[in-house]
C-alpha cells in the first residue's frame, strides 16, 4: 500500500523566534523605559495615508518625528508617489526619539500586481501548496514597495452566499479553511518573517463577521458558544498555532457585543486560552463605529472600551491618541495595559526585522508580474475552476470546433480580477478573447459577440447578433456572471441569480439548439434556475485574476482537466440560505413529502438517518450542488473501503483507506474526501464533517490506495460544559467525492 501524505493541521511554528525571544523582550523593555505615554500611544496609531490632503502632510510628518505614529495602511505607493514610503520611514527611523520603524500594511488579498483568483476560487483548488505559493508571490511583489504586513488571510466562515465578502473567504468548512488559512499564512510570513520579502499576515475578522444576518454586510451576528468554538474559531486557532503574527477584529456585534470591544473573544479566548502574542488591529474606523452601535457614548468611551478589551492597533481613527493619556490619569485604563499593547506591536516589528530592513526592498522591475508569477497565476486560475456539468462530454472542445464566444465577461480585463485589487491593473490582465485568438492562431474559427454590455445590462438589443453568431457555430461558449463590483465589502446581494438580461440571453442561445457551454465568473455561487438545464456544460470560474483568459483556454481545450471542487454549498436559490453541508440532523427522517409522514412512520424508521425532512416544498432539501463537488474530464471509481481497526480506544488513531481508480480517458486529479459523523453524542452533531482530504493524480487505468489517519482528538467538539471532548461511541465514516456521496463504514471509539 502506497502511503500518501494527507493534509492535516500542522504542528509547526512560523513565528519561531529568530533572535532569541528573551533578547526581543529585553529590547522591548529597554525601549519602553525610554518612551513617554504619548510615544507609547503613538505606536498604537495606524494611519490611513490616503485620507490625508497635501496640506495635512507636514503635520503628519511632524507627528512621525515625535514618535507618535505606529504605521500606515493602504497607500498605493507605486502609483501615488514612489518616494512617500521611504520618506516617511526615514523620518521615523532617523529623526524620531527612539527610531522605531513604521509598519506599512495593505489589503494584499489575492495577489499584489499579479492577481490570483479570489480566495474562494483558490479554496476551490483544495490545494494548500498552490494557496501558499500565491501568498508567497504576493509577498514577494508587495515587499518590493515596502509593504511588510497584509490584511489576509480572511478565514471567516460563512453559510450565506448573499454576503458579498464570501468571495474573500476560504469556504464554509472549518477544516478546509484551517488548512488553507495556514497555507496562506505560511506563504506570506515564511518560516523566517525577518526576511525582507516576508510579510506579517493578519487573520480576519475576529470574530463572527461571516454570520452577518441575512448576509447583509456588517449586520449583527448571533452565534451560540458551541458553534462559535466548533465552527467559527478553528481556522483562527490553527493560524495562531502556525505562528500568525497579527489578527484583525471585526465590525459586527457578536451576540450584541461589538467585536471591537469583545473582552471574551480578544482576551479570554485569544490571549488566555490560545496564548496569542502578536498584535490585534481594529478594523477600519471600527472603534468609532461603537457609537452608532449604541455601545460607546463618545470617542473617549470608545477608546476606553476597545483598549481595555485588547485592541492594540487602532486603524484610521485616533481615539487612542486623543484619550488614552487622560483615561490613564482617570484610572480607567492603565499604563501596564498600554505597555502590553505596545509590547505586542514592537514584538511584531522586531520579528519582521524592521530595524534591520526598514526600507522597500526595491527590484520591482524584476519581480512584479514576472513570467514565473504570471505562470503561477495561470496555474492557480485553472486549478480553481469547478466543472459542474458536462453532458455528452461537450468539454473539452475539439481543436477545430467553430465557436461562438458570447457574453458580457468574455473580454473585460478588469472584471475578471475580482474584489480587493489595490495594485492589480487591467492593462496586465488577459481575458478570453485575446487568449483564444493566440491559441487558435487568429479569429477564423471563433466569433465574439458580447451580447450584453456588462453583467447587469438589461437591454436585449445585442441578442440578435449573438444568436446569429450562435447559429453559425458548432458550439456556443457563454461567459457571464457577475462583474467584480457585485461582490466584496458592502456588496451583498439579495437576489443571487445571473444579473441583468443574462438569463434571457442564455435562453435565447440555448434555443438555437447548438451545444452551450456556460462559464460563470462570479464572487459567489449563482442561482442557476433554468440555466442549468439550458446549458450542456457549466464551469464555475470565480474571478480568476490576471491570467483568466489563458487559464480558460487551457481548460476549455483540455490541455488541463478541471480539478476544482466546491469549497461551499451551492444553493438552488436564496430561499435555501443559510445552507451548508455540515448541518445538524433534524429529528424527522428523510421523506419526499413531509405531510404524509405523520402517522405513517414505523418505529424502525427512527434510526440515525440523515434527518432530512426539513425541506422546502419548492426546493426540496438538496442544494443545487453539494460541498466538495466537481467533475473532471475523467471518471474515478471508489472501492475497497477498509478500516484498519473498527474499534479504537480514545487517544488512538483511526486508519481508513479506499482504492481510487481512474476509469476515464484522461490523466487528472481526484480530490478524495474523508467525512465522519458522530452518531450519538451529548450535543447533536453534524450529519457529516470533513476530517481529511487527499489530492491524487492518476493516469487512465491507474489505481491507488488512499489512506487517511485521524486521531480521536480530531473528533472532538464542545460539550454542554464547553469542554472540548471526544465522546466514546459509534461513528460513521465516508471516503467520498463530495459531501453527499461515498463509501460508508462505521467504527467505534471506546474509553
Ligand atoms: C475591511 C478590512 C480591510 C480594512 C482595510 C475594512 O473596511 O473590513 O477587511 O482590511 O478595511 O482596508
Amino acid at each position: 500500500m502506497k502511503k500518501l501524505l494527507t493534509y492535516c493541521l500542522p504542528v509547526m511554528c512560523l513565528g519561531a523566534p529568530l533572535a532569541s525571544a528573551d533578547a526581543v523582550e529585553e529590547r522591548i523593555d529597554t525601549l519602553l523605559e525610554t518612551m513617554t505615554i504619548e510615544q507609547k500611544v503613538g505606536q498604537l496609531a495606524l494611519r490611513d495615508f490616503g485620507t490625508y490632503s497635501a496640506e495635512q502632510i507636514p503635520a503628519l510628518k511632524e507627528q512621525i518625528r515625535q514618535g507618535e505614529v505606529g504605521g500606515f495602511l493602504n497607500v498605493n505607493f507605486s502609483s501615488v508617489n514612489d518616494n512617500a514610503f521611504a520618506e516617511l520611514q526615514k523620518i521615523a527611523v532617523e529623526e524620531s526619539p527612539q527610531g522605531i520603524p513604521l509598519i506599512f500594511g495593505q489589503d494584499v488579498i489575492h495577489g499584489y500586481e499579479t492577481i490570483f483568483p479570489i480566495p474562494l476560487g483558490q479554496a476551490a483548488s483544495w490545494n494548500p501548496a498552490l494557496v501558499k505559493k500565491g501568498a508567497r508571490i504576493a509577498a514577494e511583489e508587495a515587499t518590493t514597495d515596502g509593504i511588510r504586513w497584509t490584511f489576509a488571510p480572511m478565514i471567516d466562515i460563512s453559510h450565506d452566499p448573499r454576503w458579498g465578502r464570501i468571495a474573500e473567504t476560504l469556504g464554509e468548512d472549518p477544516f478546509l479553511a484551517s488548512i488553507l488559512g495556514v497555507a496562506m499564512t505560511e506563504g506570506f510570513q515564511t518560516d523566517d518573517p525577518s526576511r525582507p520579502d516576508a510579510m506579517a499576515a493578519s487573520a480576519k475578522h475576529f470574530i463572527g463577521y461571516g454570520a452577518a444576518e441575512a448576509g447583509r454586510d456588517y449586520n449583527a451576528a448571533y452565534i451560540p458558544e458551541a458553534r462559535l468554538r466548533d465552527t467559527f474559531l478553528p481556522p483562527f486557532k490553527a493560524a495562531v498555532d502556525a505562528g500568525l503574527m497579527t489578527i484583525m477584529s471585526s465590525y459586527n456585534t457578536l451576540n450584541d457585543i461589538p467585536a471591537t470591544a469583545n473582552q471574551y473573544a480578544l482576551k479570554t479566548i485569544l490571549r488566555d486560552e490560545w496564548g496569542f502574542d502578536g498584535f490585534v488591529v481594529s478594523d477600519w474606523n471600527a472603534v468609532m463605529e461603537m457609537l452608532p452601535h449604541g455601545f460607546a457614548r463618545d470617542a473617549k468611551h470608545a477608546a476606553e472600551l476597545s483598549a481595555n478589551a485588547g485592541i492594540d492597533f487602532e486603524m484610521y481613527t485616533d481615539t487612542y491618541q486623543q484619550h488614552l493619556p487622560q483615561l490613564i490619569k482617570e484610572g480607567k485604563f492603565t499604563e501596564a495595559k498600554l505597555d502590553q499593547a505596545v509590547r505586542h506591536m514592537l514584538r511584531v516589528k522586531m520579528r519582521l526585522g524592521l530595524w534591520e530592513n526598514p526600507y522597500p526592498r526595491g527590484n520591482r522591475e524584476a519581480v512584479i508580474l514576472s513570467d514565473d508569477h504570471r505562470q503561477a497565476a495561470r496555474e492557480a486560475a485553472r486549478e480553481s475552476f469547478v466543472l459542474l456539468k458536462n453532458d455528452n462530454s461537450i468539454l473539452p472542445l475539439a481543436p477545430k470546433t467553430k465557436i461562438a464566444l458570447i457574453g458580457p465577461l468574455a473580454n473585460v480585463p478588469h472584471e475578471q480580477l475580482g474584489t480587493w485589487i489595490y495594485n492589480g491593473n487591467k492593462k496586465d490582465s488577459v481575458p478570453l478573447v485575446p487568449a483564444l485568438e493566440q491559441h487558435l492562431g487568429g479569429t477564423d474559427s471563433f466569433t465574439f459577440v458580447q451580447g450584453l454590455e456588462y453583467s447587469r445590462d438589461t437591454s436585449t438589443k445585442g441578442f440578435g447578433k449573438a444568436v446569429e453568431a450562435a447559429q453559425q457555430a458548432d458550439v456556443i461558449v457563454y461567459v457571464g456572471g457577475e462583474e467584480s463590483i457585485l461582490s466584496g465589502e458592502g456588496h451583498s446581494r439579495g437576489d443571487i441569480a445571473l444579473p441583468g438580461a443574462q438569463q434571457e440571453l442564455v435562453k435565447a442561445l440555448s434555443e438555437t439548439g447548438k451545444p452551450l457551454v456556460t462559464v460563470i465568473m462570479a464572487g459567489r455561487p449563482i442561482e442557476l434556475g433554468k440555466v442549468r438545464s439550458q446549458s450542456d456544460a457549466i464551469m464555475m470560474a470565480w474571478h480568476p485574476g490576471t491570467m483568466a483568459g489563458p487559464a480558460l483556454v487551457d481548460v476549455l481545450y483540455g490541455e488541463y482537466s478541471p480539478v476544482g471542487r466546491l469549497p461551499i454549498t451551492w444553493p438552488k436559490g436564496e430561499g435555501q440560505i443559510p445552507i451548508y453541508y455540515n448541518r445538524m440532523a433534524t429529528g424527522r427522517p428523510a421523506t419526499d413529502d413531509n405531510y404524509t409522514l405523520i402517522g405513517e412512520i414505523e418505529l424502525g424508521v427512527f434510526q440515525h438517518g440523515p434527518g432530512n425532512s426539513s425541506n422546502h416544498l419548492d426546493y426540496g432539501h438538496e442544494p443545487e450542488f453539494p460541498f466538495g463537488f466537481g467533475l473532471t474530464y475523467s471518471e474515478f471509481e471508489y472501492s475497497n473501503l477498509a478500516i484498519a481497526k473498527s474499534r479504537i480506544a480514545l487517544g488512538e488513531t483511526l486508519k481508513a483507506s479506499a482504492t481510487i481508480k481512474n476509469t476515464g480517458k484522461v490523466k487528472t486529479t481526484e480530490v478524495v474526501q474523508l467525512y465522519i459523523r458522530d452518531l450519538v453524542a451529548s450535543r447533536t452533531r453534524p450529519i457529516r464533517e470533513l476530517k481529511g482530504f487527499e489530492r491524487v493524480t492518476l493516469t487512465p487505468g491507474e489505481s491507488r490506495v488512499v489512506e487517511f489517519e485521524i486521531s480521536t482528538d480530531a473528533l472532538a467538539f464542545h460539550n454542554q460544559k464547553m469542554e472540548k471532548v471526544t465522546e466514546a461511541g459509534e461513528f460513521e465514516l465516508w471516503i467520498a467525492k463530495d459531501a453527499t456521496s461515498g463509501l460508508k463504514g462505521r467504527f467505534i471509539v471506546y474509553e
